[in-house]
């Protein structure tokens, strides 16, 4: 199963942080992501297939991606055909998908850059998604300090400008005119676009990280920072959207096709930058918040010996979905919804619990001291739902991520009233 990484991962729409995944009905859409993937459907960008690795980073294409790509192709084509009228039809083509790949790879690049100063501040890079809008690049956790942040966000725009300088030095070595000159100045000009477009100061572009990183430095306040970056971001996703309407609704300016697409994106941006400031609620809410202050004192247990068809009855008479599993008195294991969820319907009278459970050695564990956003990121990072808390041998308790969000939600309601 895909990893899902935690809180914030950088993701550039052409760059940066948001959260990709379907709203839930009962929890706020921002808190949809932190749910436990068993139940997750439709997760918009989790199911693009993989096409590769390159640094050992797996390399999504979404399927979204496909419809951006012969859009991409065809506005090519048609704009060689009426800029070099006396190539031929196979040369436009060519032109077109040329410059479409080309560009993805420049996309491709751009990410790379932000995994690779990740990786190096040992962040792990979960993977890099190419989908409608551009990439996304998902990292495991957010940087550490401020320099970490500005150095991995401004590395995108720094190889987006590299690239530009690239194609315009490979542009200016071939005959104007040709296919290659056409297609390498107009790749330079996107990747001088892409990189600007970036440097715009608002999340989720590059330019509102290093604007966080930057007043992150200055104040000291992680918080301040990034509710300047996404205030910076919400105004910039809003003026896209009033642009593109107006373009859409005139014909004037962007043009009615342009003034939708814009208008797509500063509402893509919009939802990811009020992302940005969920999180920093999140880390609010938690803060100061330890396993043992909200875990269940409860300890649901089964025996090892029975069947997998006897402990699904006892979830269903339950409703529990977590198990301690026992033999001799003693914690063998941990059996739950997930587990069983494993096993096909027909072997669920010859398979038992031992078999299904995970086995003690196996199993992540907390202890009540551990800070509950830490270890949120830790079952997000390990995909793990429950966890049983533990003091020395003995389980004390247990912990989902369930609970957890349950308590983020509710602290954040109280907050809100308070703030009335
Ligand atoms: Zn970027």
């Amino acid at each position: 199963m895909e990893k899902h990484a935690v809180a914030a991962r950088t993701q550039c729409q052409y760059g940066n942080v948001y959260n990709d995944d379907e709203c839930d009905r009962k929890l706020p859409g921002w808190l949809a992501a932190f749910r436990p993937p068993e139940r997750k459907r439709g997760n918009m960008l989790g199911t693009g297939f993989r096409i590769g690795r390159i640094f050992g980073i797996p390399i999504h294409l979404h399927g979204s991606w496909f419809l951006l790509f012969a859009l991409i192709t065809f506005s090519w084509v048609s704009y060689f055909t009426s800029e070099h009228p006396h190539w031929g039809v196979e040369q436009h083509w060519a032109a077109g998908i040329l410059s479409s790949l080309l560009f993805f790879g420049s996309v491709l690049f751009h990410e790379l850059a932000h995994s690779v100063v990740a990786q190096r501040y040992k962040i792990p890079v979960v993977s890099i998604t190419l989908f409608v809008f551009g990439g996304v690049a998902r990292i495991g956790r957010e940087a550490r300090t401020a320099g970490q942040e500005f150095n991995i966000a401004v590395a995108g725009p720094v190889s987006s400008y590299f690239l530009a300088g690239c194609f315009f030095l490979v542009a200016t070595a071939f005959a104007e005119g040709g296919i290659f000159a056409a297609v390498a100045s107009w790749l330079a000009v996107i990747n001088f676009a892409l990189a600007t477009f970036n440097l715009i100061p608002g999340f989720p572009l590059d330019g509102g990280r290093i604007l966080r990183a930057i007043v992150w430095r200055l104040t000291g306040d992680y918080t301040r920072a990034t509710k300047m970056a996404s205030v910076g971001g919400q105004l910039i996703a809003y003026l896209m959207i009033l642009a593109g309407i107006y373009s859409a609704l005139t014909d004037e300016f962007l043009g009615r096709f342009g003034g939708i697409w814009w208008a797509f994106i500063g509402w893509f941006l919009l939802s990811a930058a009020q992302e940005s400031f969920a999180q920093v609620a999140i880390r609010n809410s938690l803060r100061g918040v330890r396993a043992g202050d909200i875990m269940s004192a409860e300890l649901p247990t089964v025996p090892r010996n029975i069947t997998v068809a006897d402990y699904v009855d006892e979830i269903v008479r339950t409703g529990r979905r977590c198990h301690l599993v026992q033999g001799d008195g003693q914690l063998v294991g941990l059996i739950s919804v997930h587990a069983v969820s494993g096993i096909p319907r027909e072997e669920w009278t010859t398979t038992s619990v031992q078999a299904a459970m995970i086995p003690r050695a196996h199993v992540h564990v907390t202890s009540p001291e551990e800070p509950v956003l830490k270890l949120l990121e830790r079952m997000q990072g390990e995909d793990i739902n429950q966890m049983p808390v533990v003091t020395g041998d003995r389980v004390v308790g247990l912990i989902s991520r369930d609970s957890i969000l349950r308590v983020i939600q509710t602290r954040m309601e109280m907050g809100r009233m308070e703030g009335q």
